[in-house]
């Protein structure tokens, strides 16, 4: 028995490009595949969001999109992230398009200017002279997802800096905005949440009409009972009051079920279970409504369970938690799901 198995169903990629098609009424939809398809599976995430109708790859990394290459030899893939020097000869020979956040734009390779419009993070405060490499011009929103009012400031700068140099491709949208922003739109929108079918707003992804691509799932290695004042795992961080039936999931924080999970519930044979104790590296317990045969199915994400549910838990985003699942067959058996 694998410890775990990630599933990932390519159908529900496929559905989620849909609608974010739809929702683009026209703009381009170009998939962020970084990170490994935030933990999905680069080339299988990105082969389903092309055969949807989304027209290119976004990575954060020449690393990443010199993967990709040779299976998507035609492909547009734009790198995200800053190239170093030492990297150029390579994205060049790989005919990779390159963002430049910087005044110095690079040789006989497609470029995207990147303007600051409010991210105060990559970008040039203001669009100086572009060269002939120049095909796009890009900025990035800060709060698509929770100060709209800000992101439309921040389209209207980019309108305003973009307005005078036409020709070129434009693009500001994530998927927040390319839900619920029609004004950012233009020419393209770089997704990556919302194409896994996770909710860039942390809420129910099925309100955006999104369906999770991701289930992780185990079963219970070993169950066991504690009698009153004995405990389970490290610290003693849980100790029975009454007599409980405990299952070991072996599964930890090594594998991405996070430390700050301890107290999320997750499905035993698809009931509701809380989790108890501390998460160890390998393995957490379980509370069982009474003996369960060892083998018993656990549900970590998927069935109904929503990653959006243990991000609230973890106090943090579900972009972090899905990034953090180590798919590497040491640890998890992965499937990918093509129907
Ligand atoms: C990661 C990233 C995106 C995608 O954001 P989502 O919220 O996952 O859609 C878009 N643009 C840039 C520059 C990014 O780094």
């Amino acid at each position: 028995m694998p410890r775990s198995e990630l599933t990932i169903d390519l159908g529900a990629i496929r559905r989620n490009a849909a609608t974010l098609l739809a929702a683009l009424a026209g703009a381009e939809l170009w998939a962020v595949v970084k990170a490994n398809a935030y933990g999905h599976g680069a080339p299988e995430v990105a082969r389903a969001a092309l055969e949807a109708g989304a027209t290119a790859l976004c990575t954060a990394t020449v690393g990443e999109a010199l993967d990709l290459r040779p299976r998507f030899p035609e492909t547009r893939i734009l790198v995200m992230g800053p190239t170093a020097d030492a990297d150029l000869a390579l994205a060049r020979e790989a005919r990779l398009e390159l963002a430049v956040s910087d005044g110095r734009l690079p040789e006989g390779i497609p470029l995207h200017v990147k303007l600051d419009t409010g991210m105060g993070r990559y970008g040039l405060a203001e669009l100086s002279a572009l060269s002939a490499d120049v095909v796009g011009l890009m900025s990035h929103l800060a709060t698509a997802d929770s100060d709209q009012a800000f992101a439309v400031q921040q389209i209207d700068r980019f309108l305003a800096a973009t307005g005078q140099h036409p020709g070129f491709l434009r693009h500001i949208a994530n998927s927040a905005a390319a839900l619920r922003l029609p004004a950012a739109r233009l020419d393209a929108a770089r997704c990556g949440i919302a194409l896994y079918g996770l909710s860039p707003f942390g809420t129910d992804p099925a309100d955006e009409g999104l369906e999770p691509a991701l289930a992780w799932r185990s079963r219970l290695a070993q169950v066991k009972r504690l009698e009153p004042g004995e405990s389970t795992g490290y610290r003693r961080a849980f100790v029975a009051s009454e007599p409980t039936w405990i299952g070991i999931v072996p599964v930890g924080y090594a594998d991405g079920f996070r430390r700050d999970l301890a107290g999320t519930e997750v499905l035993v044979d698809g009931e509701p279970r809380r989790t108890l104790g501390v998460v160890s590296m390998d393995s957490f317990a379980v509370e069982l409504p009474g003996e369960l045969p060892v083998g018993t199915p656990v549900t970590l994400i998927g069935d109904g369970l929503l990653a959006e549910q243990h991000a609230r838990v973890a106090d943090t985003i579900t972009y972090e938690l899905v990034c953090g699942i180590d798919s590497r067959p040491q640890r998890a058996r992965r499937r990918v799901l093509d129907a």
